[in-house]
């Protein structure tokens, strides 16, 4: 079984990262791609790039919790730019909106995502979305900024939201990444629209270093624990778990590398 983890985060522990990469090899995980975000989790991700340059792809940008700080979403949109022309990526992020946690930095956080949005648009380079309890705004921004290539647009990472919403994305051209939530007891909902997902748009990913799967639930996650979300998810969509991992690594690849 060949696994694509399509959004791992890292830390900038030299020695930890590349035992994570190796458990992650062993486990099947041949590709993953490292996320940043803010300044530690994009030089933690050049770090975990560095470290397996064949197997890893490279996302790079400002996250929703960069907003509303002391530098304007132009200061960091230009730090963003920077970084995408001295490093090869295969995508801009993770960028998006959250709701959920700042919701008063609603404002500065749509601002930050419309201008890494024009970005990826002017480097033709897809975008790794979050959203939380951000639906509408998420759409709204998605729709001002244009995305002019015939490529798919890009990630919604960790997807949490209902088929309703995942509808919507598809029909903006996404592919819809499920984590490890999917495991969990409590989530019913992501179970429902992970079934909705139609095969072709469908990526796996761990989010790590958070949301272990079940049965590792409470641990530090890692990508060697996506074969667990990938099992799961596999049973719930009645396929064979080789299959779920061969599509959504040929998707993986055919948008990432
Ligand atoms: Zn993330």
């Amino acid at each position: 079984m060949q696994i694509f983890d399509t959004h791992a985060h890292f830390d900038n522990d030299r020695e930890k990262t590349a035992a994570a990469i190796d458990r992650a090899r062993a486990a099947g995980v041949t590709r993953l791609m490292a996320v940043g975000g803010s300044p530690e989790l994009n030089s933690a991700a050049l770090l975990a790039k560095s470290l397996a340059p064949e197997s890893t792809r490279l996302a790079l940008g400002a996250d929703r919790d960069q907003a509303g700080g002391p530098s304007s979403a132009n200061e960091l949109a230009a730090e963003v730019r920077t970084l995408l022309a001295a490093n090869k990526c295969a995508a801009v992020g993770e960028i998006g909106l959250d709701f959920h946690y700042a919701p008063e930095t609603a404002k500065a956080q749509c601002e930050l995502f419309a201008q890494q949005l024009s970005l990826a648009d002017e480097l033709a380079l897809p975008a790794v979305i979050h959203t939380r309890d951000a639906d509408d705004a998420t759409l709204g921004v998605l729709d001002e900024v244009p995305w002019r290539h015939d490529s798919p647009r890009g990630i919604i990472h960790c997807f949490t939201g209902s088929p309703q919403f995942a509808r919507r994305l598809l029909d903006r051209d996404f592919f819809v990444s499920i984590s490890g939530i999917v495991t969990f007891r409590a989530a019913g909902n992501v179970r429902e629209s992970a079934l909705y997902i139609p095969d072709d748009r469908l990526l796996v990913e761990t989010d790590s270093p958070f949301l272990a799967p079940v049965p590792m639930r409470g641990r530090e996650n890692e990508p060697a624990f996506i074969v667990h979300t990938v099992e799961f998810l596999a049973a719930l969509r009645k396929t064979p778990a080789e299959n779920l991992a061969a599509l959504t690594f040929a998707n993986a690849t055919s948008l990432l590398g």
